[in-house]
């Protein structure tokens, strides 16, 4: 018979977060897949448990997932943990999770903290609706994708950020959203814990000016419903083609894209786009 893979939250600053049940689990398991095993040989040592650890992280989890699946299918059990809170939300898990499910081994949740829950619950902005949104990418033009699809968001937006980014996308979240309520939750359980509530032209400015320190998630107002009518204008629509054709799509997959993302049609924007409108 199959082990049993258990996801285990894990605490993101005040170890007193990771629960008696995750702390039995951590115990029991025959083993722990780790994303970073020194950082969970840290919390383990905390806990008094000694445990074989392996490794399971962005770079191995196509080699080492099949392997520690092999265990489970053995009969062996397995808890998976990242550095902080889900594995699975931002972190490394979903594609282990999904090679259990092909294989019918028991995957179980032994739930913990989340920053983007907790920074929800915090923000004070509308709880009702949401959209969690991860980290935004480095790479300008799926950066620019992403952000466009999201100007007539009407849900409250949640997302991840590194300090060193963080301004860089407060001025590309107010360019491309307007100005709109946001909270800025830092350092969450930790020692400094704090949340900013202001507007993205004054987070903006005030991260110019304050190099950001600690973790941080952004919890941004989604779209009024007046602002989803007229999301991304025509001009806007044809910036995006043709910087998509300057990362090397064709003129016709990225006026097609560009029409998927931004609601225009696919057949103006390539007529505008190759007689070279603005
Ligand atoms: N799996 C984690 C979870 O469930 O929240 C997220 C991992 S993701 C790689 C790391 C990002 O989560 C950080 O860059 C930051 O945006 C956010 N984060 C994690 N811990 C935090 C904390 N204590 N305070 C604020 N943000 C935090």
């Amino acid at each position: 018979m199959a082990g049993t893979l258990y996801l285990v939250g894990t605490p993101i600053g005040n170890l007193g977060d990771l629960s008696p049940r995750g702390a039995e689990v951590l115990g029991n398991v025959d083993f722990i897949a780790a994303e970073d095993t020194r950082v969970t040989v840290k919390l383990l040592s905390h806990l008094g448990i000694k445990k074989e650890l392996v490794s399971y992280h962005e770079h191995n989890r196509q080699q080492r997932g099949p392997q520690i699946l092999e265990r489970l299918l053995a009969g062996e059990s397995c808890a998976l943990c990242s550095d902080a809170g889900m594995p699975c939300i931002s972190d490394p898990g979903e594609e282990l999770v999904r090679l259990c499910g092909e294989q019918g081994v028991p995957v179980l949740s032994v739930p913990g903290p989340t920053a983007a829950m907790t920074a929800l619950a915090l923000s004070g902005l509308p709880t009702g609706r949401f959209a969690f949104e991860g980290f935004l990418s480095v790479k300008k033009s799926s950066r620019e994708e992403h952000l466009a699809s999201l100007k007539g968001e009407q849900r409250t937006l949640i997302f991840y950020e590194a300090p060193h980014k963080l301004p860089a996308t407060l001025r590309d979240l107010h360019r491309v959203l307007g100005d709109r309520n946001i909270a800025l939750c830092r350092e969450l359980t930790k020692l400094y814990e704090e949340v900013y509530r202001t507007t993205l032209a004054q987070a903006a400015a005030y991260y110019e000016e304050h190099p950001p320190r600690g973790e941080f998630v952004l919890v941004v107002e989604g779209a009024s419903s007046g602002e989803e009518a007229q999301a991304v204008s025509r001009e806007e629509a044809l910036a995006l083609v043709e910087r998509l054709c300057a990362e090397g799509m064709s003129l016709s997959t990225a006026a097609r894209e560009a029409a998927r993302l931004t609601g225009h049609k696919k057949g103006d924007l390539y007529r505008a786009a190759a007689l070279g409108e603005k």
